[in-house]
Order: structure tokens, then sequence, then C-alpha cells
């Protein structure tokens, strides 16, 4: 059964204990009138999957996290422990081994995933939200076949790579190509600051196939490709000078002549571009649900810090400047999460969301890197030392505001479609909603 057996095996013991009495579902045939849209209540499953994988992370992962931080050690159980539980391919369809779940249920896994560390979210991000998605809604069957459902089962580990050394925010300006030579393509280039690079199998990668298009910057000219870790010419390493998510694997590969079949080109040829941004809608919706489970623990750490030390014969937390810093952290929470749950819902509901997404992404990242600052802070000079979580908070909120697009890129695109200069066009292809899977 490919349906995630932890969450099933919870729902049928009659939930979880924070399971309520009516659940409310977000799922199922589409629903228009303003009072459901306004209903913000978890259904049963969103409630099961919330506490499994909080219970997951909380008892394989937190204790052992600041050890792993503090000596750059990724731990590979955790893909395994992910995998069991179903979560790798949460919100894949069962037919292709998913577990099946909506998409507020990704983003649930990813809220509780980084409130012990982002290096578990990132998992998420580059192996589902911008790999498997992708292959979901512009795959060929044989491709999902092949590595969409090995991917959602846990049994290969995906990622993505766009980033090369001269080009980031500006995916035009990347130079690896993917010449066409009889039934294959031959992919030259190199990649870097790509998460997972040294532990995924399979990489969503994006090169020129029209040398003359790349030359007038016109993006019709990229293409996007299935590449095997396996594949002849293939060659990765790790990023060893990163400071933040130091649990985390980030780091390079490079491609000398990789022969890649034809039939690992996804959506067609010219497409790379468009196919690019669409896994980034995707991504940049985990990586904000994600943020705002930061957000959390940065308020909780300081919570706890402000109720135990005192200075001038009170609580610090009974002080109006501290007090400032925790509304801060509550206000910037629950904005985040609703922003979060509304592009879930448009993505449940199979609507476009690139506007929604960006803004929740945009948000939620800016937010944590200030609770981040604030909950260290708080914590005077124990915040400023690896005694405790809240410097790790610190250095690991900055890799969002600057992945998945920089918060000046975000800035721009909000100003844009305020502006009226930026409006969505249809895509040929859309991510399934989960009533579709
Ligand atoms: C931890 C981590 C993990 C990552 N994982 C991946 C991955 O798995 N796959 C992948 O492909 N990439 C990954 N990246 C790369 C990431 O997506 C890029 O770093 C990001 O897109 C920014 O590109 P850049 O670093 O080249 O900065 P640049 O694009 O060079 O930008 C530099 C600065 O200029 C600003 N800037 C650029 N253009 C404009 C503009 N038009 N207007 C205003 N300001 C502008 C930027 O906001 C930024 O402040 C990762 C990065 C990090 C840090």
């Amino acid at each position: 059964m490919a349906r995630s057996r932890a969450v099933y095996s919870a729902l049928r013991a009659g939930g979880t204990e924070a399971a309520g009495k009516e659940p409310a579902r977000t799922t199922g045939k589409a629903r228009g009138d303003l009072a459901e849209r306004l209903n913000f209540d978890l259904n049963e499953e969103h409630r099961a999957t919330e506490s499994l994988v909080r219970e997951f992370a909380a008892r394989e992962v937190a204790p052992h996290i600041r050890e792993n931080d503090a000596a750059k050690v990724f731990d590979r159980a955790i893909l395994t422990g992910l995998g069991e539980l179903g979560i790798l391919g949460i919100s894949v369809p069962e037919r292709y081994g998913g577990a099946g779940l909506d998409y507020i249920s990704l983003g649930l896994a990813c809220e509780e995933l980084e409130y012990v560390d982002t290096s578990l979210r990132v998992i998420m991000s580059v192996h589902a939200g911008l790999n498997s998605f992708s292959l979901l809604a512009w795959g060929s069957e044989a491709q999902k076949d092949r590595y969409l459902r090995p991917q959602a089962e846990g049994k290969q580990i995906a990622t993505y790579g766009l980033t090369e050394p001269d080009a980031g925010s500006d995916a035009v300006g990347i130079r690896a190509t993917a010449r066409r030579d009889g039934p294959d393509y031959v992919l030259t280039g190199e990649k870097h600051w790509i998460s997972l690079a040294e532990i995924a199998d399979n990489f969503l990668v994006i090169a020129w196939t029209d040398p003359d298009k790349r030359a007038r910057r016109d993006h019709s000219g990229l293409s996007a490709f299935i590449v095997e870790r396996s594949f002849p010419g293939f060659e990765s390493g790790n990023m060893t000078h990163k400071w933040g998510i130091r649990a985390g694997n980030t780091g390079w590969f490079r491609m000398h002549d990789v022969r890649v079949p034809a039939e690992n080109r996804l959506g067609d040829e010219g497409e790379g571009f468009k196919i690019a941004m669409f896994a980034l809608d995707q991504g940049r919706y985990t990586v904000a649900a994600g943020a705002t489970g930061l957000i959390r623990a940065c308020r909780d750490e300081s919570v706890r810090w402000a109720r135990s030390r005192t200075t001038f014969g009170q609580e610090i937390g009974r002080h109006q400047l501290v007090k400032q810093m925790i509304a801060n952290m509550e206000r910037d929470y629950e904005v985040s999460r609703l922003l979060w749950l509304r592009a879930g819902e448009l993505k449940n509901r199979g609507r476009r969301n690139t506007r929604e997404t960006s803004l929740a992404k945009w948000v939620s990242t800016v937010a944590s890197e200030r609770a981040a600052s604030d909950a260290i802070q708080i914590h005077g000079s124990y915040g400023y030392s690896d005694e405790y979580p809240v410097g790790r908070f610190w250095r690991n909120s900055k890799g969002a505001v600057i992945y998945e697009g920089t918060r000046e890129i975000h800035t721009l695109m909000q100003a844009d479609y305020a502006l009226g200069y930026r409006r969505d066009r249809p895509t040929r292809v859309s991510l399934p909603a989960p009533e579709e899977h």
C-alpha cells in the first residue's frame, strides 16, 4: 500500500489525540463559497500528518541536531525515516507510489520539520517541491514510472539543478548546454549551491538546447532533463564552507559530456524555463511553510527563556521591549501561516498561485530572519553561542532569504503584480489538484 502507512494507521486508530470531532475537509470537489474559504480548520488527516511529523522530528532528529549541525553531518537515516513515514511522497498520488495527501498536509509537514531544523525541510523542498511535482505535472507515464514512483516511495532521492557559478537569480544567464546527438542529448556544465548534491540519485537539470536563443537570451532555448548520478561523466562534491543549514548537504555537480537519453527530457524542447519556474512555485511553497515553523520555534524558545530569566527583580518577559519582540514573532507566525495556507488551498483547487506563493515565501522568510535575530537578542549572551538553538535558527534562516528567489526578486515580483507590469499567463501544464490524483 503506497499511501503513508503511518498516516493511515493513525487515522484507523481514530485519529490523533489532537484530531477534531468534526473534520472539515479542504479536499474533495472544488467549493467556491466564502464561508468555506474562510474555514481554516484542519481536518483529521491534516492533524494526523502534523502529529506524525512532529513526533518523528522530536524523537529521531531533535536529540542529535546540535551535534550534527556542529559537525556538519548529514544523517542519511533521516531519509530512511521520512521514507518509511511516507512523507517523501506525501502529496504524490497513490498510483505513483505516494501517500496521496493534499498540499496542506505537505505544508504542515514542512512546518513541523523546520520547527526542528531547516535541513529537514530542505529535503522536502528539493526532493518533493522542486523535483517530484515537476515530474508529476510535466512527466510522461514512462518517466513517472521510472523516477517519480521510486522517489515517492523514498527509494530514490531527487534534487534540482538550476544555479551556476555565474547565474542564480538571472536563470537565463546559465551556461550549461544540452546538444542533441542521435538518440541522446550530451550535457555539459556545472551547477553549484545544489541541495543534496552529494546525496541525490536523480537531478532535474536546466540547460540550453538552442545556442542561437542563448545568444539572444531567449528563454525558449532552455530545456529540462532528468539526469541520473550513475550516468558516466557526472561528478559531485560538497560545499564545505557553508555556515548555515550545516546538518544539510549542499554542493555542486559537473557534467562532462553526460549522455542523457532523449526520453529523459522533461516536457518539450524549449520548455525548460517554464518547468524551472513551475518547480519554484512548488518549492517556494515548502520554503514558506517551513519558515513559518522556524518563526514558531523562535517564539517558543524566546517565551521559554523570557519566563525563566530574571533581571531587575522580574522575568524579562515582563519588560515591554521584550514583549515587543515576542509580539512580533506571534504576529509573524500567524500572518505567515495564513499566507502559506492560502497558497496551499489554491494548489488544492488546482488554481494558479505563483503570486500568492511568492508573497508567502517572501513574507515568511524575511520574518523568520527577524524572529531568529530577536530570539538571540532575548537570550542575551547565551544566544550568542551554540549552547542554545537560536544561533542555529539565525544561521539557517538566512539561506531561505536567498534561495528560491531572493528577497529582492520577490519584492520586485510583488511590486510588478501590484503595478500591473506582471500577469501570469495560462501554462500548458499545471499541478494536479488532489482530487485529480
Ligand atoms: C543553502 C542554499 C541551498 C541552495 N539550493 C539550491 C538548489 O538545490 N538548486 C539550485 O538550483 N539552487 C540552489 N541554491 C542557489 C540559490 O537559488 C541562489 O543562490 C539564488 O537564486 C540567488 O542567486 P545568486 O546566489 O547567484 O545571487 P545573484 O543572483 O547573483 O544575486 C546577488 C544579489 O543581487 C540581488 N539581485 C539580483 N538581481 C537583482 C535585480 N534584478 N534587482 C534587485 N536585486 C537583484 C539579489 O537579490 C542578491 O541580493 C541554493 C542556495 C543556498 C544558499
